[in-house]
């Protein structure tokens, strides 16, 4: 974290000056009548969006809920590795490791079969292991009530430079967007959305704001996405899911593992503990709901969810000291067929104004965990596009990309979700019996470990197009870096910090402040400590990035900006930072910023001593020539470039940057 680059100041470092102190006011009564961007809905993916565009000052964002305040209970609970990798770049990581639950192991449950006399009836341990495959991330999966996720994020936007606070209680009745072509000035904001407020005394109460672009985060019965005539697609009938989050007293062995349970005949249990050491979370798989059947009319009781719960863990006692929140819920995998408001033939003239992100787009069965994290992913994804065209730095045609990215990968997970659910759905095969009927135990741990990296949230990766080099007809350069796969999330290894000698992760060094960064890796040609000297692949990339009229960041970072406002370039050495010192290294790894033109220490990187802690072992970077990874500001990796090739550099920012 760095601060006091302005001036030295007292008090708490993390909390910015306010840069809008008209949105905080604005968050009161009324909603403002304009705004750049309008979310709707204050879950996961209306947060995440939240967070991302409130650290940019400069565009009025507003997040409205139909909700009286924050949530206080309940929900998704599972955050995936790569949702952690997330929460660090928005800087409150920290808090969720201190809080939540870790899932370290995974065991796996299954009828006795009569083995050794065991009653059929009774379920026996049947494997156990690592819930996260070793090296996958340096963040593990955690457990932690949706709420607090909400929490962190809802302090992340007040303490930013925006200030920024939801208008809840107000819910989405009409969204309207105007023709193309309407030549007032009206076309600015071409979305009309109508809010009635839900709040005692205000009832009936209708507010109209336009805004340039408005996206749906409102879950799964999305009223954005009707109003753009979509329609999930998917299961016809639902699952319907009894979800516990209990204390109890237990002789089950595994009470503080996660657990998936599969008894002969009463069903399945997937077993969750939570944080805190005491509460876990039992989610029951109730029956198929038939076509139209709403789970409501079911009247399933908390009584029938404990009983059931009860059966499934025979011959263990399982007595419920006290219910925390429970739900009976239904879900089925269903997917849209594009997350904006285009038609296909379209695209080429007009640009998306609606999005929908999350539950809105797609959904998930709870048991790989999936439905809030693809739905943060989404907005993430979502955010730092609109923060560059609204900030001028790329085309609205930059926007066609999020339904393009996300709808790919959401219709994968759902592949994936649709499969591993069935699986854990299915009876158990009766042990000895390889004709029989349902599913054998070993293949279920089997599937688990197989489909981690989906789970954990790593396997997104992004085909080449726009953002994701290389261009068409370019050779591909990925055998540079083998273990960094262009397409996927920056996999971060560690790294000691050349300036102050700290080691860290350099992940650590992506935040989400919708920077592109450029991390050059440099190859052990020159050694010692010329590695970065004006001749080294690294000086002279660093000296065409400041020097040359082609580079992206002379073309492409305001006049008068610090260098490094719009990329972010970072430097990886080979040496000890024993032997290279940081004022050896090229203006930029070494930069002047601020208004005193203060030195910024932390921008270049070595190797850690321990050889198999060598981020260029780990992530399989060619050490006589290094490259050049360019990082897009969500953490997937775009491109991978030779240090020298500073045409195919200059190329791909062509394709969506805007001269400043
Ligand atoms: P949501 O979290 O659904 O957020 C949408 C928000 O939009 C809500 O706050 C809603 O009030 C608001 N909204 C909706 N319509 C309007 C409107 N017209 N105007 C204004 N605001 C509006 N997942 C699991 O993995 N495990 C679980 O146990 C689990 N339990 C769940 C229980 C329930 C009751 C629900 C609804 C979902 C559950 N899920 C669970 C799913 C998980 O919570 C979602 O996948 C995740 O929250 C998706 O995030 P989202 O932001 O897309 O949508």
């Amino acid at each position: 974290m760095q601060f006091h680059l302005n001036g030295f100041r007292t008090g708490d470092p993390g909390l910015p000056d306010a840069a809008v102190p008209t949105q905080e006011k604005s968050a009161g009564d009324t909603l403002p009548v304009e705004a750049d961007v309008l979310i709707v809905g204050c879950g996961p993916a209306g947060l995440t969006l939240a967070a991302q565009l409130a650290a940019f000052p400069d565009i009025r964002t507003v997040i409205v809920e139909q909700k009286p305040g924050p949530l206080q209970l309940g929900q998704a609970d599972g955050v995936a590795c790569r949702t952690m990798e997330m929460f660090e770049a928005f800087g409150f990581a920290e808090r969720v490791l201190k809080e939540s639950y870790w899932v370290n192991e995974t065991t796996f449950w299954k009828p006795a079969d009569n083995v050794n006399g065991a009653d059929r009836n009774c379920i026996v341990r049947s494997g156990r292991v690592r819930d996260v495959e070793e090296g996958l991330s340096h963040m593990p999966h955690v457990i932690l009530n949706q709420a607090r996720v909400h929490d962190f994020y809802l302090e992340t936007m007040q303490r930013s430079a925006s200030r920024l606070v939801p208008h809840y209680a107000r819910k989405l009745a009409g969204l309207e967007r105007l023709p193309d072509g309407v030549s007032d000035g009206a076309s600015e904001f071409p979305v009309t959305a109508r809010f009635e407020r839900q709040d005692a005394g205000h009832e009936g109460k209708t507010e109209t704001i336009r805004a340039r672009y408005v996206v749906g985060c409102d879950g799964a019965r999305s009223a954005v996405r009707q109003s753009m005539g979509r329609v999930l697609q998917g299961d016809s009938a639902n699952h319907a899911w009894g979800v516990m989050d209990v204390l109890v007293v237990t002789d089950f062995p595994d009470i503080r593992f996660k657990a998936l349970i599969q008894s002969a005949d009463e069903g399945s249990i997937v077993l969750i503990p939570r944080e805190g050491g005491y509460l876990v979370r039992i989610y029951v798989e109730l029956d198929k709901l038939s076509a139209n059947e709403r789970v409501a009319a079911r009247n399933i009781s908390i009584e029938q969810l404990i009983a059931a719960a009860q059966r499934i863990f025979h011959p263990y006692r399982l007595d419920v000291k006290e219910v925390a929140w429970w739900s009976v819920y239904e879900i089925g995998q269903r997917l849209c067929d594009r997350f904006d408001d285009l038609q296909p033939h379209e695209m080429a003239a007009r640009v998306p104004r609606v999005f929908i992100a999350g539950d809105a787009c797609h959904t998930h069965s709870p048991k790989a965990g999936q439905g809030m994290n693809v739905s943060m992913q989404d907005s993430f994804n979502l955010g730092w596009k609109l923060a560059a065209v609204l900030r001028g730095r790329s085309p609205p045609s930059l926007l066609h990309t999020y339904s393009a990215e996300r709808q790919a990968v959401a219709k994968e997970l759902i592949d994936f979700d649709r499969e591993w659910a069935a699986m854990l759905s299915a009876p158990s095969r009766k042990q000895g019996d390889p004709a029989g009927t349902g599913v054998d135990p070993a293949d279920v741990q089997r599937y688990f470990v197989q489909h981690g990296r989906y789970t954990a949230g790593t396997a997104t990766r992004y085909k080449p197009a726009l953002l994701t080099g290389p261009l068409a007809g370019e050779p591909s350069h990925q055998h540079l870096a083998e273990g960094l796969q262009i397409g996927t999330r920056f996999h971060s290894a560690p790294v000691v910090r050349m300036g102050d000698g700290k080691p860290m992760q350099l992940g650590e060094a992506l935040a989400a402040d919708g920077r592109w960064r450029l991390i050059a890796f440099a190859g052990e040609g020159q050694g010692g400590d010329d590695a970065a000297g004006p001749t080294s692949p690294v000086g002279k990339l660093c000296s065409y990035l400041v020097e040359s009229p082609q580079s992206p960041l002379r073309r492409y970072t305001p006049a008068g900006a610090d260098p490094d406002a719009v990329f972010d370039v970072r430097g990886v050495f080979q040496q000890s930072h024993h032997q290279l010192p940081v004022t050896a290294m090229p203006e930029l790894l070494f930069p002047r910023k601020g208004r005193f033109g203060l030195r910024d220490y932390e921008k270049a990187f070595c190797v850690l001593e321990d050889a198999n802690q060598n981020i260029y072992a780990l992530r399989k970077i060619d050490r006589a020539y290094g490259c050049l990874v360019v990082v897009r500001p969500d953490q997937y990796i775009a491109h991978i470039l030779p240090l020298g090739d500073t045409d195919a550099l200059a190329a791909f920012f062509g394709g969506f940057m805007l001269d400043a």
